[in-house]
Parts: C-alpha cells; sequence; structure tokens
C-alpha cells in the first residue's frame, strides 16, 4: 500500500497509521477531527462534506470538537472509514488529481493547532509495570516489600482526574502543596521534585451497561486507541499525601497525552507476547491472546540553558505486565460503567535495566544519581523551564505507526 503523497520511511503518519485527532486552523477556528498523513492534516470535515463518507455514515460526526460522536458509531464503522480514507489517499485514488479539493482538505501539520481528542468523562490510572512498581517499592518500603500482596494478582489503579488531562504542548504549571521540611513537619510550598512518567493510555470505544463486567474474550473490541500519556507527578506532595488512600494531589494537577490517537486496528500486526505471569491470574483475568505491542517509546529532556534535548530513557510498551485487556477487564469485573471517551493509563513503563526506566524518580533513584548534562548541569528532578517530550512508534517493513509526540515545559 503507498500512498500519493511522498512519506518519509522514518515518519510516523505512514497510510498505514492514520491517528484521528482533533484540530483547529488560524483561518478555520471551528475544532474538527483530521487524520495525519506524513506531514499533513487530512480534515475530515472536509471530505464528509464532499460526500465520501455518504456510503459508510448516515449523520456528521468530524466536524465537531471530539472524536466521540464518531466512537460511539463503533468497531465495523472505525474499519470501513479506515478503508475508505486509506483508498482516499492510495495512488491509485481519485482525490489526488481533485487539486481543488486537495487544496481544501490537506493541512500542513505545523498549521494545525491540536486540541484534546476526546471528550474525558473518566480518567483511571493503573499501575501496570512490574519494574516500576517494584523500584518505587524498593526506594520506600525496601526490597522485601517492594511489590504490596496484590499486585501479583490484579492491576492495581486509582481514579483520575479528567478535568486536568491536557493536549502535548500545554504549559505545566508548578504546583503548590503540603510537603515534609528537613524535620519532617508538613509545610505549604512549590513541590520541590517534580517528575514526569512515562505512560501509554488507551480510550473507550464501547459502552457496556452498569452492572454487566465486560470479558476478556472481547476486551479489545471496546478499545478505541491509544495515546502516550505524561502523568506529571509532585513526589514530595505525593509522598506525604498517599498513605492510606493513594494518589490525590499529587498527581491531578495536570496530566499531558499525544494529540493524535493510534487505532487499535492500525496497531494490531505489532502484537506481542508479554511477561509471563506468575501467578497465574483468577479465571477472569487470564489471557486468552496477546495484547501487548511492541511501541518503542523515548524521553527526552530539554533542560534549561541547553539547546540539545537529551534522550533519558528508551522503554516499550511490551514490558508492561498487565495489558490492556486485563486492565479494562478488572475495571469492569464489579460492574462499573465504562463510557465512550474515558481514559485508561498504563501507569509509568519501565523497562528491565538502567536505561528503560520511566520517571526521573527511577533514573536519579530518589535523586542519589542525577543525570549529567553539559557544563557540569545536573537534574535529579525537572526544574523550571525544563521540557519533557516523549514519543513513541511501531518499526514495520519501511514504514511506521507512531505516536507523534507529547511535549510539557515546566512553568
Ligand atoms: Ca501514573
Amino acid at each position: 500500500m503507498k500512498s500519493f503523497l511522498k512519506i518519509d520511511p522514518d515518519s510516523h503518519f505512514s497510510i498505514h497509521n492514520l491517528p484521528y485527532g482533533v484540530f483547529k486552523t488560524t483561518d478555520n477556528q471551528n475544532s474538527r477531527v483530521g487524520v495525519a498523513i506524513g506531514n499533513k492534516v487530512l480534515d475530515l470535515s472536509v471530505i464528509e462534506n464532499a460526500g465520501y463518507f455518504d456510503s459508510i455514515l448516515s449523520k456528521t460526526v468530524f466536524s465537531c470538537g471530539s472524536l466521540n460522536p464518531f466512537i460511539s458509531l463503533g468497531k465495523s464503522v472505525w474499519s470501513q472509514i479506515r478503508l475508505k480514507i486509506q483508498s482516499l489517499l492510495s495512488d491509485d485514488s481519485d482525490l489526488k488529481d481533485n487539486l481543488e479539493l486537495i487544496n481544501r482538505c490537506l493541512i500542513p501539520m505545523p498549521l494545525a493547532v491540536m486540541c484534546l481528542p476526546c471528550k474525558i468523562g473518566d480518567y483511571t490510572d493503573f499501575y501496570s509495570s512490574k519494574e516500576h512498581a517494584t523500584n518505587v517499592g524498593t526506594m520506600f518500603r525496601g526490597k522485601d516489600n517492594a511489590l504490596n500482596p496484590n499486585w501479583l494478582h490484579l492491576p492495581v489503579a486509582y481514579h483520575g482526574r479528567s478535568s486536568s488531562i491536557v493536549v502535548g504542548g500545554t504549559q505545566i504549571k508548578r504546583p503548590y502543596g503540603q510537603i515534609l521540611d528537613a524535620e519532617n513537619k508538613p509545610k505549604f510550598s512549590l513541590s520541590k521534585l517534580m517528575d514526569f512518567e512515562l505512560e501509554m493510555g488507551f480510550f473507550i470505544g464501547k459502552e457496556n451497561t452498569m452492572g454487566s463486567p465486560i470479558e476478556i474474550e472481547n476486551a479489545t473490541d471496546s478499545i478505541f486507541g491509544m495515546v502516550i500519556v505524561n502523568d506529571w507527578s509532585a513526589r514530595d506532595i505525593q509522598k506525604w499525601e498517599y498513605v492510606p488512600l493513594g494518589p490525590f494531589l499529587g498527581k491531578n494537577f495536570a496530566t499531558s497525552i499525544s494529540p493524535w490517537v493510534v487505532t487499535m486496528e492500525a496497531l494490531e500486526p505489532f502484537k506481542v507476547e508479554g511477561p509471563l505471569q506468575n501467578p497465574q491470574p483468577l479465571n477472569y483475568l487470564k489471557r486468552k491472546e496477546y495484547n501487548s505491542y511492541d511501541i518503542k517509546l523515548e524521553v527526552s529532556l530539554k533542560i534549561d540553558g541547553s539547546n540539545q534535548p537529551k534522550v533519558i530513557s528508551r522503554s516499550n510498551h511490551k514490558y508492561l505486565y498487565w495489558d490492556v485487556a486485563q486492565q479494562l477487564v478488572h475495571h469492569s469485573v464489579n460492574g462499573c460503567k465504562m463510557q465512550i471517551g474515558d481514559l485508561l493509563a498504563s501507569g509509568t513503563i519501565s523497562g528491565p535495566d538502567r536505561t528503560s526506566l520511566g520517571s526521573m524518580l527511577e533514573i536519579s533513584w530518589k535523586g542519589t544519581r542525577p543525570i549529567k548534562f553539559e557544563n557540569g548541569i545536573q537534574r535529579k528532578f525537572l526544574q523550571d523551564k525544563d521540557s519533557v517530550v516523549m514519543t513513541g512508534y511501531c518499526q514495520g517493513n519501511g514504514y511506521r505507526v507512531g505516536f507523534g509526540e507529547v511535549e510539557g515545559t515546566i512553568i
């Protein structure tokens, strides 16, 4: 499959990808749905108005500011629209000779201002990386009690806050809160231990009725697509507040997501076997197929005063102990209702060695091994004006299915 557009082999947005996003432009302030292709955005509202989707859609869904109406049409419509877009962008498309329409529907990517892709009702954050949970547990409770007794039996999670989820590129204000001073007395202060968390999240694509759990056999039918998530964390606020009910103000001041939602259909060729699970999970959580993905993830840090970003971590989605299907099934096993557009994030994705850690807390090991930059500058945690960029892609044969990036600067 080839596109009539020239697409670099290392572009994240090949014709095999076609991720959905919501954007605006200077000359059209209406937010609308687009698909990333090479260095362009295909404006689906224009394609829709030109009648190309008439045989598939009975109402317009791409002229609005969120993907929710499109997602609610279900998996079979997602597939039909994907095929249609692929054929419109392919080598033998009749679109390529319609220069008037091409001028209206293909927008240079730098001109697109990206918005949040979905109206996110609820946000849940898991804790699904065994390496991350072990590292953090070792730091705070010692090696022998690193994993809590429940950890190998269920995907641990907490309910986050959707109101402070922002799209990549949004500046992040360092939060105030209660932290402990040197004498272990609480004081009100700006957080001094700002951190990022490298995660991936997925959007719910199909609702269950309250009281009816989603089953493992068809769990992935309920997932629309994935994004990269930076779950910003204030470690000093978190450490003082988290017992006994878990994360709260150390987390809910900001969470950044990448703007392009890569569909599960595009990710399908990159499914791989996940880590061996021992002990075997209870029946309702037992894997029926592979739902881990070979997504190469990278975190770069650009510090104030330096022009060169430095890669500080390379991880992979496939390291996650609990996969996306298990997270979703566990979330709804008590009958909890999942709604279209809900975001479920994985938790920090750390890998097996020191180059694959997904947070500053782990990379600097609680501040004991700072990251070194040129001119003797070092970082244990994030300083003001530091910028974190996360990116990720799957490598196909001569093409990529990628997520673009999610950037955030501390102010
Ligand atoms: Ca997290």
